[in-house]
Order: C-alpha cells, then structure tokens, then sequence
C-alpha cells in the first residue's frame, strides 16, 4: 500500500518549531526523498551563475529569496524523485499562491496521500529558543543552549557556534509577525481543504514526533473507515 500510495508531508511551522529535527526523525521513519527549502537555497547560492551571485547578496543582506525561486528548486528536485517514494517538503510553502502552485503539481504527479502538519509552538516558546539558539560557523548546524551562555563548541564538527545577527530581539520579533501574517494564510488554506493536522511544538522533540506519527495514522484510519 505504501508503494502504489507514498505518504507526502507537507511540513509548516516557524523557525525555532523544531521543524528540521522533526523532518529528520520522519524522513527516517517513513523513507522519505527530503525537499528543503532552506538546503536548496543554500545549496544554490554556492553555484557560479548571475541568478546564484544575486541570491547570495540578497541572502547575505537578510533578504528573503523571492518566491519563484525556491519553486524552481522543488520543481527541479521533483522530476526526479521516484515515483514509489514519499516526498517531505520541510520548509515550504510559504505563501498562498506557492501553496496552490504545489498543490496542481503534487495532483499532477497523482500523489494523493498528502498530509500538512502544522508544528504550532507559543510566540513565548519560540522567543525564548531563538534567543538561546547557537549556529556553528563552520557547518551551519545548530543548537539551543541553556540561557545567557556565550559562544561554545560545535558537537558535529567542533567549530565554533555563536549567536546569528539575526538571532536578535527585534529580528526574532519581526519574523514572528511575518510568519503570522503570510503563513496563517497557508494555515487557512490547508484547513478549509480539511488536511492540516496540528501538533502542539512546545513538548520535548520525542513527545512531538509521536503526536506526529500517531495524527498520520490516525488520519488514515479515519480515512479508510469513512
Ligand atoms: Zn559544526
């Protein structure tokens, strides 16, 4: 069954949700082709093109990558994930219209067994986690330390983790509001269409994952019984 009718996720939720960490442990559990938006961006950024060089100004100057963009990296991703393979899109959509534009295309590759969860945590959460978020400067992993510790040691790669710029009061504020603003609008979209199935993101990571796995199956058997 999992063959013919690969499990999709469509992954929402805002930075400091523990979004990443939770893709990981799903892309494991179901086998999923991993599609994230910010590893693509990045990925892309390194490449010796006009459009590349652009993309790494913008980004160096905290500009958000412009919609069409992370679009043609799925899209480009997509032609070649098998079609027996479940897909996890970690970090995407973020605007109504890139929510539609995936929908026509996932219906297009007959993908139908398509779940949106939503990993809702508290603005009050988030806050505290992005203030006490370190980014390694070498691997760009990171990691919540405990409140007020200054810099301090990579566990991957051992390079030195440190506090982003943009890990600031007034930026985390901003992209609080943002998230409100342009993702509740994603949020509204997949609710009207009955598929977004919410988590409460301010639990340990372990107690998210099994809220997760037990709303995907869950869902399913409701489906099937209907
Ligand atoms: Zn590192």
């Amino acid at each position: 069954m999992q063959n013919k009718n690969p499990l999709n996720i469509i992954l929402l939720g805002i930075s400091g949700s523990g979004k990443g960490t939770q893709a990981k442990f799903l892309c494991q559990r179901y086998g999923l082709e991993y599609i994230g938006t910010g590893d693509l961006l990045r990925t892309f950024a390194k490449k010796d093109n006009p459009a590349s060089r652009k993309l790494k100004k913008d980004l160096s100057e905290g500009k958000l990558a412009p919609t069409w963009l992370p679009f043609y990296l799925w899209m480009d991703k997509l032609v070649e994930v098998d079609e027996k393979k479940g897909i996890l899109f970690d970090g995407s959509p973020r605007k109504i219209h890139e929510a539609e534009l995936l929908d026509e295309v996932l219906d297009w590759y007959d993908r139908k067994n398509i779940k949106v969860i939503l990993i809702d945590v508290s603005e009050k959460e988030v806050f505290k986690r992005l203030i006490n978020r370190r980014t390694c400067q070498s691997c760009k992993k990171s990691a919540y330390v405990s409140q007020n510790q200054g810099d301090s040691i990579c566990e991957y790669c051992g390079g030195v983790m440190h506090t982003r710029p943009e890990d600031n009061p007034d930026a985390i504020k901003k992209r609080i509001e943002w998230f409100k603003k342009e993702v509740s609008q994603v949020i509204d979209f997949y609710k009207k269409k009955g598929m977004l199935i919410k988590v409460n993101g301010d639990q340990p990571k372990e107690k998210v994952f099994e809220d997760i796995i037990n709303a995907i199956e869950k869902n399913d058997n409701d489906k099937n019984t209907r």
